[in-house]
């Protein structure tokens, strides 16, 4: 069949597939590709390629030109097939009665329907490493495939083997980057926690952070923090993703057994995480509530406090064979960081109730003090007001009179304002005393008191003089109206009745009036002695009468 022509065409079909292979995108289409061309150029039914992998005394049948199904792989014993036997001699195997020979593999002659009559198997090297083998079945005709054929597939085993290398380093940066990648978001995950941390005190919002961070970078369908409680209970604290399972509202009412839920034990005792890619085979896995029966992947780190295992991160999916080590290592970073969490929280817990007791302290002495404060404040208030108070009669008395007498000459002075004094005096008062007692007296002072109050203005100053003498120091007041006044209070007093053991009692006052004279000197002494003399002038003209000082009767 090898004719000149038929091996050119060979060659340029070679030729030609060697650029399509270079431009394809994936293994899987390559590797199609070339079984596709090699049952053409040797005019089979089948072409099938091998490849080693890690396994030992194994080649993966990785793609068959029958089959469109481009993930299929069967594992092929090296010393049990043509194939392998190419690849360990690292030379073309011509088997032109495959059925006859042991070394062909009958699975594969189940695989592909019906055995083959002659079979042609050759290694694939990539320089001196050889990677698989290519081989071609001839399903009808046995003695089939000759030296030329061998040669042919070679050569598409070397385009093939360097299309193969290519897509697998393309396949290894690919990997390379997205590994990259997920440091990357791994580093910005463990970044955030970090930030979380310090950015708030928040227990409950820390843990919540560290859950959604972790589900950034640990593909998962829930994960959850679990404290324990007592010696052995831990109870879940916080989750994420229970929703869709209608578990999330109870979560915390899931509790396992440390002691005897191994995989927690584990964690306990080796301080470190653990990873179950598949939960079905761990016959030690132990499902915490029926809900969540769903889960096939697990992977959990214990959180570690002041050298206390305190807790646990667990990460679940319901993908079989998700979790490598990787997982465990990036789980235990979140777990370190939800421990640290823990500790600040504790101890902020702690400050917090320290700072509420000594508030507490605080609080009841400043209501203790606010309460004395208020004690001294009154009983001041009382003290300043019996000091400048008469006690009998209420106005001021004689002390405070004079103080607030120089105060009122001042102003007078300073704005040449009038300024009247009047001195008020009992007629006959001593004979009151005598008639109808000490003690009726001293009613009929308060009574007066009380008249003259209700007589003044508010800018009036009122004191008690003396016994039965009261003085009034009126601002801003002339002589006329400071007789006006007091003629109203003598008509007021004259109606004054007091009761007594004896019978009603009426009585009388003179008034003596002064006006402060701006170009004196004198202070508030010599104003009161002038209104004394008027006053004395108003007994000398018989009583219950107003003088004035110069003395005048008005
Ligand atoms: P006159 O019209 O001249 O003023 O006659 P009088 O009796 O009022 O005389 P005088 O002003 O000299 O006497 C004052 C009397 O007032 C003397 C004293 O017994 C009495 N007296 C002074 N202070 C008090 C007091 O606080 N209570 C009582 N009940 N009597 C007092
Ligand atoms: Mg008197
Ligand atoms: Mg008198």
């Amino acid at each position: 069949m090898s004719s000149l022509e038929t091996q050119l065409r060979q060659m340029q079909r070679i030729l030609a597939i060697s650029h399509a292979l270079v431009s394809n995108r994936s293994l899987d289409d390559i590797l199609h590709q070339i079984v596709q061309v090699a049952a053409e150029l040797t005019d089979c039914e089948t072409a099938g390629i091998l490849l080693a992998e890690d396994e030992p005394n194994t080649l993966r049948f990785v793609a068959v030109s029958l089959y469109e199904d481009r993930l299929f792989n069967l594992p092929v014993p090296i010393d049990a097939s043509i194939a392998g036997t190419a690849f360990t001699r690292n030379q073309p195997i011509i088997a032109n009665s495959p059925n006859a020979d042991a070394r062909y593999y009958s699975k594969i002659a189940e695989l592909v329907n019906y055995p083959a009559r002659s079979l042609l198997a050759v290694p694939l090297k990539f320089h001196d490493r050889k990677i698989g083998a290519l081989e071609a079945e001839n399903k009808n005709a046995p003695q089939r495939f000759d030296h030329a054929d061998a040669q042919v597939l070679t050569a598409l085993a070397a385009q093939a083997t360097i299309a193969i290398e290519n897509a697998r380093q393309i396949e290894r940066y690919k990997q390379l980057a997205q590994a990259q990648q997920e440091l990357l978001r791994m580093t910005d995950a463990l970044r955030d926690a970090s930030t979380a941390l310090t950015s708030t005190l928040d227990y409950d919002q820390v843990i919540d952070r560290i859950l959604e961070q972790i589900a950034h970078v640990i593909p998962s369908d829930t994960c959850n923090m679990m404290l324990i409680e007592t010696a052995n209970i831990a109870r879940v604290f916080r989750g994420r993703g229970y929703a869709p399972f209608g578990t999330a509202a109870t979560l915390n009412t899931t509790t396992l057994n440390v002691a005897q839920v191994a995989g927690l034990r584990r964690m306990r005792e080796t301080r470190r995480s653990i990873v179950v890619p598949d939960v079905t085979r761990d016959p030690t896995w132990v499902y915490s509530r029926p809900e969540h029966h769903w889960i096939r992947a697990y992977v959990g780190a214990p959180i570690i406090v002041r050298d206390q295992v305190v807790g646990f991160l667990n990460v679940m999916s319901a993908t079989q064979g998700l979790y490598t080590e990787t997982h465990g290592e990036r789980l235990q970073a979140f777990a370190n960081h939800a421990a640290s969490a823990i500790a600040n929280a504790q101890l902020y817990r702690q400050a917090q109730i320290e700072i509420a007791e000594r508030s507490k302290v605080e609080a009841e002495l400043r209501h203790h003090r606010d309460h004395l404060e208020e004690v001294v404040r009154a009983r001041t208030a009382e003290l300043e007001h019996l000091a400048i108070t008469d006690s009998l009669t209420s106005v001021f008395n004689r002390r405070h009179l004079f103080i607030l007498g120089e105060q009122a000459i001042e102003q007078a002075r300073r704005y040449c304002h009038a300024l009247a004094a009047m001195m008020i005096d009992i007629d006959h008062f001593k004979q009151v005393n005598d008639a109808h007692g000490h003690a009726a007296g001293d009613l009929l002072l308060k009574k007066l008191a009380e008249h003259l109050q209700a007589n003044l203005r508010a800018a009036d100053i009122l004191g008690r003089y003396g016994g039965e003498e009261f003085v009034v120091l009126m601002p801003e007041t002339d002589l006329e109206t400071a007789r006006q006044s007091a003629e109203r209070l003598l008509a007021d007093i004259r109606t004054v009745r007091l009761i007594t053991e004896t019978g009603p009692v009426g009585f009388t006052t003179s008034i003596g009036i002064a006006l402060f004279v701006p170009q004196d000197n004198a202070g508030i002494d010599a104003l009161i002695q002038r209104a004394d003399r008027a006053m004395y002038a108003a007994k000398q003209a018989g009583r219950n009468r107003i003088f004035s000082e110069p003395v005048t009767d008005l």
